[in-house]
């Protein structure tokens, strides 16, 4: 019987225990654009909302031709990481 389904990774150094490369992924826009049928993928400005991250001429608001929702109370602009 061979190993026919093991994938040998040669020349890829693997070091068990810790994640492939990115620890902090960049979020990309996942707006479908059905025009072009593929996702925007856009990485500058791309902010987290209800539906997904989602770059600045994706945004929701933008979407329906609204203005941007300022941030309100309880919902500060730049949260500090907790140090
Ligand atoms: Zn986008």
């Amino acid at each position: 019987m061979t190993t026919a389904h093991q994938t040998a990774a040669a020349g890829e150094d693997y070091t068990p225990g810790r994640p492939a490369q990115n620890d902090k992924p960049r979020p990309e826009c996942r707006h479908w654009i059905g025009a072009e049928r593929h996702h925007c993928k856009a990485v500058d400005g791309v902010r987290l909302y209800v539906t997904g991250p989602r770059c600045s001429a994706h945004t929701p608001a933008a979407l329906q031709g609204k203005p941007e929702v300022p941030p309100g109370p309880g919902w500060p602009i730049h949260r500090q990481e907790a140090t």
